[in-house]
């Protein structure tokens, strides 16, 4: 891991209270949530991201300074008191592979409209968090030339009116993230072979198509070869909570490319697998609880098990 002064990043996207329903029955109120918030707290062991977003009335001092104090810039991060954070309740299946949104509230965020803090635009590096398209083509119209930019999408926009917005937004961008489910409604094809390079003519010269405990698929050309590598997700004996770990893995991917500066081939799979390693410490616990308390040097660690795990002579 190289340890100069990292790229600058800028996330938009939701913060958020989450609620959960669990396989066993119980249930989890009001975890810290949102696409930023788990993006940027997997982010940390690498760069501290700008954070932009909004939250009401409701949103609590410790819940910021909870983000504040590891370091993360919320000079972006709007109150609106007129109403309250975005709310999301999620119910898991048996085997927590299935997710059903329970609600949806919108909140002030229904109004949101990003405003970036001045010279935030000249950040280098940029993660279009899941929210509405247009949102996100608004933001990325006020950026000045960044090195590198990324996105995330969901079900909600794939199939629904905002689509062409969306493939609008998706043609901009150097890297897509989405899940299999979401590139198979994408590009309308069965196996995750067949997407990568359906999704690669979208325009994005990197894909990242994430499948769960199956690991994760990385797609890219603009190299003299196009070039396809797989990532395993860590083995996990316990697995408490999968909510944010897609945008863990961003944060992971992201925060790795700010720190190296190195998007060759090489450095795109160290950031698969950092992306794979964040995501698996984002499941660990509920909500952000396990991400927040991530060390470097743990980082080190589970990257050194990963390279035991996948090791083979040719
Ligand atoms: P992931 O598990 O990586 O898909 O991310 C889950 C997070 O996305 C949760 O913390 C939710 O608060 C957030 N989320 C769910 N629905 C939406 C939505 N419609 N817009 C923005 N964020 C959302």
């Amino acid at each position: 891991m190289r340890t100069g002064t990292p790229r600058s990043l800028l996330v938009v996207g939701s913060v958020a209270y989450d609620d959960l329903e669990m396989p066993d029955g119980t249930t989890q109120r009001r975890l810290l949530g949102g696409s930023a918030t788990h993006f940027s707290i997997a982010a940390l062991p690498f760069v501290k991201a700008r954070l932009v977003g909004v939250v009401g009335r409701d949103f609590t001092q410790r819940d910021r300074e909870t983000l504040s104090t590891r370091g993360i810039d919320l000079k972006g991060l709007a109150i609106n008191d007129d109403g309250d954070t975005f709310s999301w309740g999620g119910r898991y299946s048996e085997n927590m592979d299935d997710r059903t949104s329970i609600f949806t509230h919108l909140g002030v965020f229904e109004q949101f409209r990003p405003v970036l803090p001045d010279r935030w635009n000249e950040s280098e590096m940029v993660f279009l968090g899941n929210i509405d398209p247009s949102l996100q083509l608004e933001v990325l119209s006020k950026m000045h030339n960044p090195h590198m930019v990324a996105m995330d999408t969901m079900d909600h926009w794939i199939n629904g009116s905002k689509r062409d917005q969306l493939l609008q937004v998706i043609s901009q961008v150097n890297a897509l993230f989405v899940s299999k489910e979401e590139a198979r409604a994408l590009t309308g094809k069965r196996r995750i072979i067949e997407m990568g390079p359906e999704l690669l003519r979208l325009g994005p010269t990197t894909i990242i198509v994430k499948d769960g405990e199956h690991g994760a698929h990385l797609f890219a050309n603009g190299f003299t070869k196009s070039m396809h590598f797989y990532v395993p997700a860590f083995p996990l004996e316990n697995v408490v909570d999968p909510t944010g770990a897609g945008d863990s893995f961003a944060g992971g991917f992201m925060g790795q490319l700010a720190l190296s500066h190195d998007s060759s081939p090489d450095g795109l799979r160290r950031a698969m697998v950092m992306g794979s390693i964040m995501a698996s410490f984002c499941v660990e616990g509920f909500g952000i609880e396990q991400t927040l308390c991530v060390e470097h040097s743990d980082v080190r660690e589970r990257f050194r098990t990963f390279v035991e795990h996948t090791r083979f002579n040719q």
